[in-house]
């Protein structure tokens, strides 16, 4: 087996800076609920107020976990959810979590046209800043769904207000894939300011990027053969991204329905999730987004303004090395 991804080239803009060794790093849960499976039956979002929700008790759960072994995480919440349960988005800064956003619908970003995408990014941004009273600069596409079909989600995604993106997917996947240049960090420069881009974590394997620490992939892969795969990925210089849902800890949950293959995917293994989170948050140490990048010095001034009139936060932010 050759591992190597020093053939990927040098594209997009500079290397974002890592925190001193021995480097964290980063787990991150994207908030949402078991029937939020898109792409497989995901319900429309005018039905989810009629379905039974198991959300906060699973994410109450994931967060006395991180507790336990003193690990913080970036929530990335879908903005439904933090209208639906906004003591979860104030209970997730109140123990030192990262709020970021999924969206606001959990809609497919290669299904919507740009402004599409630019509204919800920015409507669910300032609903999360609103609820949370913290500036929100991540932002991760449901289903990691960005790559040809959406060249100008960056520049949108900046112009949203957004500083930082963990939405690029480079190995295979049932919805979002974007080809990687890169398997690292890296930034995108825009009109609108700079992203920089956090692509989910994948070691080059035969000649293909292949992941392990999130999803299916968790769900699917026995805990030594992720650990030996995220050890590489250390060992490249690069910070683990985990990557869970709350639905995964919840072996119990309703299924949506769907054709066999697609079952098969969505739900393999799913009792065997919460033993690998908690071995990722022993062997690893894990924080946010947020203290990642203040590690790393990468430094976000970040002001917010309340209206008193309207109530709602105006957040001005601006990103430097
Ligand atoms: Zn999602």
């Amino acid at each position: 087996m050759r591992i190597n991804d020093n053939r990927l080239a040098v594209a997009h803009g500079p290397l974002i800076p890592t925190p001193p060794k021995p480097s964290p790093d980063i787990f991150t849960i994207d908030v949402e609920d078991w029937f939020n499976v898109s792409g497989r039956g995901e319900p429309n979002p005018d039905q989810w107020d009629g379905l039974p929700s198991r959300v906060e008790e699973n994410l109450h759960r994931l967060f006395d976990m991180l507790d336990r072994e003193g690990a913080k995480a970036t929530c990335f919440f879908v903005g439904y959810f933090a209208r639906r349960f906004p003591h979860l988005v104030r209970e997730a800064v109140t123990r030192g979590h990262e709020v970021a956003s999924h969206s606001f619908y959990h809609r497919i970003v290669s299904r919507m046209t740009e402004e599409e995408l630019f509204q919800d990014a920015r409507d669910s941004r300032l609903l999360l800043e609103d609820v949370g009273g913290k500036a929100v600069l991540g932002y991760r596409a449901p289903a990691f769904s960005i790559g040809a079909k959406t060249p100008w989600f960056f520049e949108r995604l900046a112009e949203a207000g957004y500083r930082y993106d963990s939405s690029v997917f480079p190995a295979l996947h049932a919805v979002g894939r974007m080809e990687a240049t890169r398997l690292g960090p890296y930034s995108v420069d825009t009109g609108h300011g700079r992203i920089d881009e956090y692509p989910i974590s994948a070691v080059q394997l035969m000649g293909k990027p292949m992941c392990f620490f999130g999803g299916g992939y968790l769900r699917l892969f026995p805990w030594s053969v992720i650990s030996t795969m995220a050890k590489v990925v250390k060992g490249q210089g690069r910070p683990v991204i985990f990557y869970v849902h709350p639905r995964e800890i919840d072996a119990s949950h309703p299924r949506v329905s769907m054709p066999l293959k697609a079952r098969m995917k969505t739900y393999i293994n799913m009792g065997t999730t919460e033993g690998k989170i908690l071995n990722a948050l022993q062997t690893f140490r894990t924080t946010s987004f947020e203290r990642y990048r203040r590690a790393a010095g990468v430094v976000s001034d970040v002001t917010l303004d309340v209206h008193a009139d309207s109530g709602s936060l105006s957040v001005s932010a601006a990103a430097s090395y």
